[in-house]
């Protein structure tokens, strides 16, 4: 018995094929409802843009450190459009809508608790 089946997951589809410049799409691979959703982080201190990335689940920052005023804190922010500036910042992730949203949206917020946890204990 592994985690996939105790989830009750077949395969977990990536929707690679849903558009980046669609808002909400459904994919053609698996059928779910795909939303689209970017994330940039700026400096908690100067609100320097930063580039973003995923690691271990959670939106951080790719540097450790602002580059502008070498600040550690760092705070998420979510963009409703992309467009060819953010893009370059930006991560995606895409969400499934349908009725597990709530715990999709659980699992998101114990995503981010965790970071501020983390930025309040590096300070
Ligand atoms: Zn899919
Ligand atoms: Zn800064």
């Amino acid at each position: 018995m592994n985690w996939s089946e105790i989830l009750g997951f077949k395969q977990k589809c990536l929707h690679n094929r849903v558009p980046l410049d669609a808002e909400i799409y459904y994919c053609p691979d698996c059928g779910e409802l795909i939303e689209n959703q970017w994330f940039i982080t700026r400096c908690d201190c100067c609100n320097t843009k930063e580039t973003a990335t995923i690691r271990n689940g959670e939106i951080v920052p790719l540097e450790n450190f602002c580059r502008n005023c070498g600040n550690k804190g760092y705070k998420i922010e979510r963009i409703s459009k992309i467009d060819c500036i953010n893009i370059n910042y930006a991560v995606l992730v895409r969400v499934v809508i349908k009725n597990e949203i709530d715990e999709y949206t659980q699992s998101w917020i114990e995503a981010m608790q965790t970071s501020i946890g983390t930025q309040k204990l590096l300070r």
